[in-house]
């Protein structure tokens, strides 16, 4: 897997080292193999829901939600759902953003597993959990592709089952 992960220095902005994973994805067995990794700690936890953060979770979430035989849910960007949202903001580097659900998405009680391709600062993950709680729905746990650790993004998700498939302990092009 960290093989098919690509590096690209200073994207979207200088000093970030962006790991793409379009050539994990578009290796048969690896992307299965991927999508078997973050199924594998949830088979026995009779997730109802599995809720994909925009845009690179709704590629990992829909198999995920498939092979658990549970729903999906996205989480998008302010402004992309068309029915009744409700809102949670986050940290970015500069300034603050917002992402939303269908209101009407969760029902209390439904156990749901968040899924995202790479765990950073955790601003995303930690927002998203907010927001399926605010529904009044259970958060499981949460499944990663990457983690970057050297960003401590755990930390923001305190208490929770976090799972995530390779973990950089360091920054910078290449690391492994
Ligand atoms: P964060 O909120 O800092 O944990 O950032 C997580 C979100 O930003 C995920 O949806 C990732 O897709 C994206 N992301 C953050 N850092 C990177 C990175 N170095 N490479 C690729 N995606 C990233």
């Amino acid at each position: 897997m960290r093989q098919l992960v690509r590096d690209i220095a200073d994207f979207p902005t200088p000093g970030v080292v962006f790991k793409d994973i379009t050539p994990l994805l578009s290796h048969p067995q690896a992307f299965a193999g991927v999508v078997d990794g973050l199924v594998d700690g949830f088979r026995a936890q009779a997730v109802d829901q599995v809720v994909g953060i925009e845009a690179r979770g709704f590629i990992l979430a829909g198999p995920v939600a498939y092979r658990l035989e549970a729903g999906f849910v996205p989480v998008r960007k302010a402004g992309k759902l068309p029915s009744a949202v409700e809102g949670e903001a986050y940290a970015l580097e500069y300034g603050t953003d917002l992402l939303e659900i269908h209101a009407d998405a969760l029902r209390p009680g439904t156990r749901v597993l968040i899924v995202d391709d790479v765990l950073a600062t955790g601003g995303t993950a930690a927002a998203t959990a907010r927001l399926v709680e605010r529904l009044g729905a259970e958060v499981v746990g949460l499944a990663f592709v990457l983690e970057l650790g050297f960003l401590a993004g755990r930390a923001r998700l305190p208490g929770r089952q976090v799972v995530s498939l390779v973990t950089y302990d360091e920054a910078g092009v290449g690391v492994r």
